[in-house]
C-alpha cells in the first residue's frame, strides 16, 4: 500500500476534526498529520482509516480511535527523547505516532500474532521503537525502567503497581481504568512515594488481560 495525496488530504481533514474536538497539542497534531494510519489497518478498511473511529485489527483487538490516540498522546506531554513505555502495541499506530514525536518508545504486546505482524510492519515503515516486546504489560519492562512516561492502551481493571514503580519522579502514567467502560486516568509521580491522580472522562478499550498468549 502507498501513501498518496488523497490520503494526505483525508488526514488533513481528520486533523481539523481532532482540533474541533479539543486537541490542541501541536506536536501531537503534526505527528498524526504525517503518520499514514491506513497502513496500520487491514486492507478492507483502508477507506475508513481517516474517519474518527476504532477498527478491528485481528486477534479480537482494535486500533484505537484517532481521538483517543490524540487524547492520550496529549496527556503524556511528550518531549523529544522522552523514554516512553507503551502497553498494548496492537496495530502499532500509537507506537508510530510517539516515534514520530521523537520519543524513544518501548512497547509490549501480549498477542503473539499481533506482536509478530506489527514488529515487522513498524520496521518496514521505518518507525524505530527501541524495543517491541512480546510479554505481559502488567509487569512493565523492569530492565529498561525508569520511564519518563507510560501509556496503557487497553482497559485496566486497576492500576498495576509495577507500572507505578517504573516511572521516573515527575513521570506520567496515562491509563484507562475500569471494567466495561474506563475512566482516562493520569498519575504524575511527584516523589518516590507520592502520585497525583487526575481523571478525564469515559472511554472504551479492549480489556488489559493478564499474562501473554502464545
Ligand atoms: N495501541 C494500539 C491499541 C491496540 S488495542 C493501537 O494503536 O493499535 C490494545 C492492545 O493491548 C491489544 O493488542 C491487546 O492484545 C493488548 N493487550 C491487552 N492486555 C495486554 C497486556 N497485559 N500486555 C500487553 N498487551 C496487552
Amino acid at each position: 500500500m502507498r501513501d498518496t495525496a488523497k490520503h494526505q488530504g483525508l488526514r488533513n481533514q481528520l486533523i481539523s476534526v481532532l482540533q474541533q474536538k479539543g486537541i490542541n497539542d501541536k506536536r501531537v497534531l503534526q505527528a498524526m498529520q504525517s503518520v499514514p494510519r491506513h497502513l496500520f489497518l487491514e486492507s478492507g478498511f483502508e477507506d475508513f482509516a481517516y474517519q474518527d473511529k476504532a477498527f478491528p485489527i485481528g486477534a479480537g483487538q482494535t486500533i484505537s480511535q484517532p481521538y483517543t490516540v490524540a487524547f492520550q498522546s496529549q496527556l503524556l506531554q511528550v518531549k523529544p527523547d522522552d523514554k516512553i513505555l507503551e502497553i498494548g502495541t496492537g496495530s502499532g499506530y500509537q507506537t508510530a505516532v510517539l516515534c514520530k514525536m521523537g520519543a524513544k518508545v518501548f512497547t509490549i504486546e501480549r498477542q503473539i500474532e499481533l506482536y509478530k505482524k506489527t514488529s515487522k510492519l513498524l520496521a518496514a515503515l521505518r518507525y524505530n521503537p527501541r524495543v517491541v516486546s512480546f510479554g505481559d504489560g502488567y509487569k512493565g519492562l523492569p530492565t529498561d525502567a525508569p520511564f519518563d512516561s507510560i501509556i496503557v492502551t487497553a482497559g485496566a481493571p486497576y492500576i498495576p503497581q509495577a507500572l507505578m514503580a517504573q516511572l521516573k519522579i515527575g513521570g506520567r502514567l496515562v491509563i484507562p481504568v475500569g471494567e466495561d467502560t474506563q475512566i482516562m486516568t493520569l498519575l504524575v509521580r511527584s516523589s518516590e512515594t507520592h502520585f497525583e491522580q487526575q481523571e478525564f472522562g469515559d472511554f472504551r478499550f479492549v480489556p488489559m488481560l493478564e499474562d501473554k498468549n502464545r
